[in-house]
């Protein structure tokens, strides 16, 4: 099992829809996955056509150590299910629990948790307790990035807290890539900073590219993964073509596990 999240604490870069479809383009390949909302703006959770006001049991629960994971699963498909997420995550109650205040909630809940290949897990736009929680779960992270000006402002941040948090407490903590997001390939600004990026993370960068897709962004107010809601568009073809690389297959679909992402 690959537990995956994404993370950049910076606001608006692809975090949600890059969990969201990631998570369904692994499902489309047959892969049983495990999306996990762990932010109080719950978009990925309505993302799946989850009505936050109808969940009794949430990631929340996690966190306070109420529920276990099993009781807070929701089935999108067979193969793709959810742990949801509501605005409650915001209060700040969640990050109090004794688990929490250590790091340990989200671990804790979902040791013993094996019906999954993938865990995907989406995280706030903040580098705080429960984005800890996260990467002390998780074995690898995908930092999303949009390719606009500042996209690298606050990356040294992001990597001296999943560096602490790899020496302190998970050791197993690696990035598995940085990915390229809202790339429009016909403006100077775009192909510049991806350029950047590359001179920055250098190989770590996935060959996968998620161009700027009106779908994309659609797509969550009709309760739907792009790949469901829009199966022919360039959104879903390229968290398509991420899933294959995360997965190590190749475009044509051959050769499984051919080329394992790793850090
Ligand atoms: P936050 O930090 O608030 O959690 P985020 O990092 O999760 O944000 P998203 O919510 O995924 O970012 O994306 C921000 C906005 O950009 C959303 O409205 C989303 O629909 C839109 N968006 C994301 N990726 C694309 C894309 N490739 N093409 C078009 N719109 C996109
Ligand atoms: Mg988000």
């Amino acid at each position: 099992m690959r537990t995956i999240a994404l993370t950049n604490q910076k606001g608006g870069v692809g975090k949600t829809t890059t969990a969201v479809n990631l998570s369904a383009s692994l499902a489309r390949l047959g892969q049983r996955v495990l999306f996990i909302d762990c932010d109080a703006q719950s978009n990925g959770t309505l993302s799946f056509g989850l009505n936050a006001g109808r969940l009794e049991t949430t990631v929340y629960d996690l966190f306070t150590g109420e529920a276990r994971a099993e009781d807070a699963i929701v089935r999108y498909s067979d193969l793709l299910h959810v742990i949801p997420a509501t605005p409650d995550l915001a209060g700040g109650e969640a990050e109090k629990s004794p688990l929490a205040s250590r790091g340990q909630a989200l671990k804790q809940a979902l040791a013993g948790l094996t019906d999954y290949d993938y865990i995907i897990v989406d995280c706030p736009p903040t580098l705080g307790l429960i984005n800890v929680n996260v990467l002390v779960f998780v074995d690898e992270v995908i930092i999303p990035m949009q390719c606009q000006f500042f996209a690298l402002q606050g990356v040294s941040l992001l990597l001296k807290t999943i560096e602490m948090v790899q020496k302190r407490v998970n050791p197993r903590l690696t990035i598995a890539g940085v990915l390229a997001c809202m790339y429009d390939a016909r403006t100077t600004l775009s192909r510049e900073v991806l350029e950047e990026i590359r001179k920055h993370f250098g190989s770590k960068v996935f060959n996968a590219k998620i161009r700027t897709n009106v779908r994309l962004a659609e797509s969550p107010s009709f309760g739907k993964p792009v790949i469901d809601y829009a199966p022919e568009s360039n959104g879903a073809q390229d968290y398509m073509a991420l899933a294959r690389e995360v997965l190590g297959v190749a475009a044509d679909g051959k050769s499984p596990d051919a080329r394992q992402v790793t850090a």
